[in-house]
């Protein structure tokens, strides 16, 4: 009997939160590195939000609530979600949660059996590949192509749709790639799903970027599309929409209030309830319109950051970027930069165990992070099952625009730097290779 239960070996992680530690160990060797990994708003959340969770602390509401939210709180969402995908959702569907990532592994728990199939956007948010591991079940990656804008046809699902098929994540606008799903995208989503899956396979829709949009795109939900309210799950908060991300709020709208009630059960079993005041806080956010202007402002300086970084990504020899119409990160295609720094090379030399625990943009990152100071996240983050050939890095534009400039500067002298490359290799701290 060991230590540690057989499970953990299959639970994953964010690498986002772990790549701090290589830009801590660069840092203490005397290197100054620019982050571009961050996956949270650089603002701070909107003062009206913040005095509202403040004054609710000061009138003593500290205490204990309802685990599946507060009335009020439910009250809220229903008719925000209401209102803005045109549905008529009752607070007893409505369940508040520690963040919007809670709602994937609520939902693997709910609804998914060893063996079930769950289809998952690849690349996509890391959780969705952990999750599905953890839970025994298969897990089936949809991959997303630059060349379709990081969206799919219709005809890619339905090719993956069994009878074994239990659970669809849908996330609109992307991390990692600002990539969305058009309404005519969703309509051709909606009409497999209907006429391929049976009535209780779900969807998961990850909404959490909804309010990050540019150049006039409106995020839709697939749940307002007629059929699809009654098999999806509505997942969404405030930690991307408000920069609300240390509040750790969120919520799920399920189909029904039985689906509702397994939420909450599963949030009495490990959190009790979110805090009373953060709920208060979070009804603020949705309620008054100042905190409308606050969203506007932050997205306006997101939009005139991806204007400056496509550009001068593009510019850079070996990289291909497309311009996001949401979310905040960046998602260029580096094959050309590994190709003329050598990383292929090196990838293909090294023995076949080393190969499966990295690989070329792994190398990229690592290069960049230990050789000149600037640190992005590699495409195995975004779920490595089947990554294998795609070339990307994640860059996130919620740092300040002189950042930015530091920063391509420094990917811009990297990119020449095949020298710097081949020393790199000598430094096995660095590459981080079994060997
Ligand atoms: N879904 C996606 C697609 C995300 O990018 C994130 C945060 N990085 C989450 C869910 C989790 O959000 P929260 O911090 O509200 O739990």
């Amino acid at each position: 009997m060991g230590l540690i239960a057989d499970r953990m070996a299959v639970l994953g992680t964010e690498n986002a939160f772990k790549v701090g530690e290589d830009i801590a160990r660069a840092e203490k060797r005397g290197l100054d590195v620019v982050r571009f990994t961050l996956g949270e708003p650089d603002f701070a959340s909107p003062s009206n939000v913040n005095q509202a969770g403040i004054d609710s602390i000061l009138k003593g509401n500290t205490h204990y609530v309802d685990p599946a939210g507060t009335a009020p709180f439910r009250k809220t969402v229903a008719d925000y979600v209401s209102r803005t995908r045109q549905l008529d959702v009752q607070p007893d569907r409505v369940v508040a949660l520690p963040g919007a990532k809670p709602g994937i592994g609520y939902s693997m728990m709910s609804y998914v059996n060893p063996n079930d199939e769950v289809i998952y956007p690849s690349p996509g948010f890391p959780i969705y590949e952990s999750w599905v591991t953890f839970v025994g079940a298969k897990p089936v990656p949809l991959h997303l192509r630059q060349e379709k804008h990081f969206a799919f046809e219709p005809g890619e699902l339905e090719a993956l749709i069994t009878p074994k098929t239990k659970l669809i994540i849908l996330c609109s606008p992307s991390n990692p790639t600002g990539g969305v799903l058009s309404r005519q995208v969703l309509e051709g989503v909606a009409k497999v799903i209907k006429e391929k899956c049976r009535p209780d396979v779900r969807v998961y829709s990850d909404e959490i970027y909804e309010r990050i949009t540019y150049d006039g795109f409106q995020h839709d939900s697939i749940a307002s599309l007629p059929g699809m309210e009654e098999r999806t799950v509505i997942s969404s908060g405030h930690s991307k929409s408000f920069a609300m991300t240390g509040w750790r709020i969120g919520f799920a709208v399920l189909p029904t209030a039985e689906e509702a009630r397994l939420f909450k059960q599963i949030n009495i079993n490990i959190v009790s309830c979110v805090p009373p005041f953060v709920q208060e806080a979070a009804r603020e956010a949705f309620e008054n319109p100042e905190t409308d202007r606050a969203v506007e402002q932050m997205v306006s300086q997101f939009k005139a950051r991806r204007d400056f970084m496509v550009p001068a990504l593009n510019e850079i020899s070996g990289v291909r970027c497309n311009k996001p119409l949401g979310a905040f990160y960046l998602f260029p295609n580096v094959d050309g930069l590994c190709r003329q720094l050598g990383i292929h090379d090196y990838f293909e030399g090294l023995p076949a165990p080393a190969q499966a625990t990295t690989s070329p943009s792994t190398l990229l990152m690592r290069f960049l992070i230990y050789q000149h100071g600037v640190a992005v996240v590699d495409r195995r983050s975004f779920g490595a099952i089947g990554s294998a050939g795609q070339h990307f890095v994640r860059i996130s534009i919620a740092t300040d625009l002189d950042t930015l400039k530091r920063g391509i500067e420094r990917i811009r002298k990297a990119a020449g730097d095949r020298d710097g490359f081949s020393a790199f290799t000598r430094d096995r701290e660095a590459v981080g290779v079994a060997s």
